[in-house]
């Protein structure tokens, strides 16, 4: 159960102690305050946690303080979507918008080898209008004794850059919570030129320490990557990890399944699953063909199998998408052979426009049919 309390609701009112008094004498049942402090307005929201069944929630919203009562179903309880439920599907991150409705484009390198190469990156980003990235420095590999990515020492010139070139935001996978802190204070020594979204890797999808050390702290975004060997239940789940600590600005990314079923693909490609995710929760959803898709093969119509996924991703109303890029692919230290060029860049982008004006089309066309059947219905 969910308490919404009127917009600017005090803790020192009277009524919400009165209202906290009400619910602490509850059996079975602990309340949990999560303060919103928005530019315009501080929401203020109660989670009832424990068996809320004999609850009567027109009692609660006797309360003047409290603006509805809304009756949560066990799963997914704070990213869920529950019936009669309004809160908001999106959030806003250094400028960035991150919602069911946007669409953002975060193309950039898998894995920082060099300098050069991050700056060549983020050059032909700016040229292209971009202001998000990506750009691994801690890398989780397979093979021990492959690349594990520069870490902390990369942190400095990455972010340097990515000022000087105007992005606002990189995602950024990190693999123990310790990165967190180093990212943290990269920024700060940097000046806070840019900002990241922490990225959850698929290899810890279900790491629920490291988790919770991401979900508690609230300054950067989460990018959950779902896990290639779970159900999508559980990878959603993981995710309501993160906000069941506090930190609900989560975007669900989806990647590929592994299974032999996909060759020759690296990943099944599961963008079908965008629609579900969007229907169950209300975390915008990423899509990260490249990894999906995991080579550079080639249709007989000229267009590569990733930019095909990519374009069904959007079409189906993809809100981000992660791409690999590099400079240079035959000299990447990871995930080269998926990797798009620079000279891709543009007609990718312009690709992607492309499938976003279909998408548009298409949920004006299903709007109007419906309206048109509302209008059918009531003659
Ligand atoms: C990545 O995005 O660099 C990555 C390692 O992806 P995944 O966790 O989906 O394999
Ligand atoms: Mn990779």
């Amino acid at each position: 159960m969910i308490i919404i309390l009127h917009p600017d609701a005090n803790k020192n009112d009277q009524e919400y102690q009165r209202l906290m008094e009400h619910l602490a004498a509850l059996p079975a049942v602990r309340p949990r305050t999560h303060i919103e402090v928005g530019a315009k307005q501080t929401l203020t929201e109660i989670y009832l946690i424990g068996d809320t069944s004999s609850l009567d929630s027109k009692e609660i919203e006797g309360f003047e303080i409290v603006e509805r009562v809304v009756r949560i179903s066990q799963e997914y309880r704070v990213l869920g979507r529950h019936k009669g439920d309004t809160r908001p599907s999106h959030f806003e991150y250094n400028g960035v918008r991150f919602g069911q409705d946007s669409l953002q484009i975060f193309a950039g390198l898998c894995a920082v080898d060099t300098r050069e190469h991050v700056e060549a990156m983020l050059r032909a980003l700016r040229d292209h209008g971009q202001v998000c990235t990506r750009m691994g420095a801690y890398k989780p590999r397979t093979n021990p004794y492959s690349f594990q990515g520069h870490g902390k020492d990369c942190l400095p010139y990455v972010f340097e850059s990515a000022g000087k070139y105007g992005i606002r935001v990189i995602a950024m996978e990190i693999v123990h919570d310790t990165n967190i802190e180093e990212i943290a204070e990269a920024l700060r020594r940097s000046g806070d030129p840019t900002g990241v979204m922490l990225q959850i890797g698929t290899r810890n999808t279900q790491n629920f320490e490291l988790l919770k050390c991401a979900g508690r702290q609230r300054r950067f975004p989460v990018l959950m990557k779902r896990g290639f060997g779970i159900t999508l239940e559980e990878s959603l789940n993981a995710a309501e990890y993160l906000a069941s600590e506090g930190n609900r600005n989560v975007v669900f990314c989806l990647r590929g399944v592994k299974t032999n079923m996909g060759d020759p693909h690296r990943n099944l490609v599961d963008f079908a699953h965008i629609a579900a995710v969007k229907r169950l929760t209300r975390m915008p959803v990423c899509i990260d063909p490249s990894h999906a898709v995991g080579s550079r093969g080639r249709a007989p119509d000229g267009i590569l199998d990733v930019l095909h996924a990519t374009a069904q991703g959007i079409i189906a109303g993809a809100n981000m998408v992660l791409a690999d890029f590099h400079p240079h692919p035959a000299k990447a230290l990871v995930d080269g052979p998926q990797a798009l060029t620079i000279e891709e860049l543009g007609p990718f982008l312009e690709d992607v426009a492309i499938a976003r004006e279909a998408y548009e089309k298409r949920r004006r066309l299903y709007e109007r049919a419906a309206t048109e059947a509302g209008l059918r219905n009531a003659v």
